[in-house]
């Protein structure tokens, strides 16, 4: 019986989760496959009820589970409550990656031809372009204890001390090299050890990481050059590996490569190595929970289908099953079933329906 734990969150979050639900169902029931889910509420919508942004037995669940399956969470009216605990108990889904250690965030991104005019690429420049930005997903600045806002000789300060271990540093690059492997076998590692010591660790820990897969195509490069090069010519990269901080804006930039954040998929893994006590791997769309279209039943379900592809792959051990998702998602894209975002004029369960169709075909 293979377990998920469902997590829809806040604002469109319920909406995809259910998309992706419906389509984990169809596959798995085709295939023979016997799933058990299990909802809750998680963040925004737990606050309203139980007063946490996680309750321990949601915990309970995920640690139970063999796969989490999020929406997104938050929204302005819960982003200035401050909980007792560190900055994972001050948002649900930083708790459960924490508890899970789920510190490796896979966020591959490709081109899609026929959604090329929602671009802002010639199709010579966005022809090919497959990228995955691999970010650490359980340290640095954003976990850090060592923050506040304070006052400081007569004035407010505020910091988030970023702190990595060399340990830390050096999983999330094995785990970068191992994606490589998997994929084109380049490996691009984004930081700033020009300016920070932080990084000035990372790199030396990357180079040393690095000597032990000699058949990787290997570089370093400075996060803002990385961030240049990748606007101008995406088309050239494989996996990018980077910290939290810089992980999290290198892959909203490869949203403008997919046509909408609303395509982008994810699953956060407690590395990529087969051990069988492995916790739960994490599987949410890389977007937040856009209240401008909550409730509309508008939202594109793309990137949580794909993060149910993604499932297939790497928690269920079936990538023929994630090859036929992604397939089902390309003939739906190019029969010209969309949501507004990406110029159409679909429904969301419109474009699930398609897609649940097209994997039977
Ligand atoms: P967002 O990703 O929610 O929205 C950015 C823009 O993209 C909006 O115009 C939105 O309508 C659009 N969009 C996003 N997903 C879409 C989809 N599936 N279909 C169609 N359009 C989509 O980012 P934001 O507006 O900066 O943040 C809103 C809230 O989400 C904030 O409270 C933020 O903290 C939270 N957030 C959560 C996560 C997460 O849970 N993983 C990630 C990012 C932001
Ligand atoms: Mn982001």
């Amino acid at each position: 019986m293979f377990k998920v734990l469902a997590l829809g969150g806040d604002g469109i979050g319920p909406e995809v989760v259910a998309s992706g639900l419906k389509l984990l169902d169809a596959v798995c029931a085709a295939e023979g496959i016997a799933l058990s889910v299990e909802e809750d509420l998680l963040h925004g919508q737990a606050w309203e009820l139980y007063g946490t942004f996680c309750r321990e037995e949601t915990v309970a669940a995920a640690r139970a589970a063999d796969a989490v399956l999020v929406g997104a969470v938050g929204g302005p009216q819960w982003d200035n409550i401050r909980v007792p605990g560190g900055a994972e108990m001050q948002d649900g889904l930083m708790r459960l990656r924490k508890e899970l250690d789920s510190y490796a965030g896979l966020r591959p991104a490709r081109a899609w031809p026929v959604l090329g005019h929602l671009t802002p690429y010639r199709p010579e420049v966005l022809a090919g372009a497959d990228v995955m930005v691999l970010r650490e997903m359980s340290g640095g600045a954003f976990f850090t204890d060592q923050r506040g806002i304070e006052q400081r000789d007569g004035r407010r300060v505020g910091f988030d001390l970023s702190l990595y271990g060399e340990d830390e540093i050096a999983r999330i690059l094995h785990a970068g090299f191992q994606l490589a492997r998997r994929r084109r076998g380049r490996l691009c590692s984004a930081e700033k050890s020009n300016v920070m010591e932080t990084y000035r660790l990372w790199r030396n820990v990357a180079g040393e990481v690095a000597a032990q897969y000699p058949d990787v195509a290997f570089e370093h490069m400075l996060a803002d050059n990385c961030a240049y090069q990748l606007v101008r010519r995406p088309a050239e990269f494989d996996v990018i590996v980077a910290d939290n901080l810089f992980g999290d804006i290198l892959s909203d930039i490869t949203g403008a490569i997919a046509g909408s954040l609303g395509m982008l998929p994810s699953a956060c893994l407690h590395g990529l190595g087969g051990d069988a006590e492995r916790p739960a791997a994490i599987y949410e769309p890389v977007h937040g929970t856009a209240p401008d279209i909550a409730g509309q039943g508008i939202a594109n379900p793309v990137g949580t289908l794909l993060s149910v592809a993604m499932l297939f792959d790497y928690s269920l051990g079936r990538p023929d099953l994630c090859r036929r998702v992604e397939g089902a998602v390309a003939q739906v894209l190019e029969a010209g079933l969309r949501t507004p975002d990406i110029g159409g004029s679909a429904t969301s369960a419109q474009v699930t329906d398609a897609v649940i169709a097209a994997t039977r075909a």
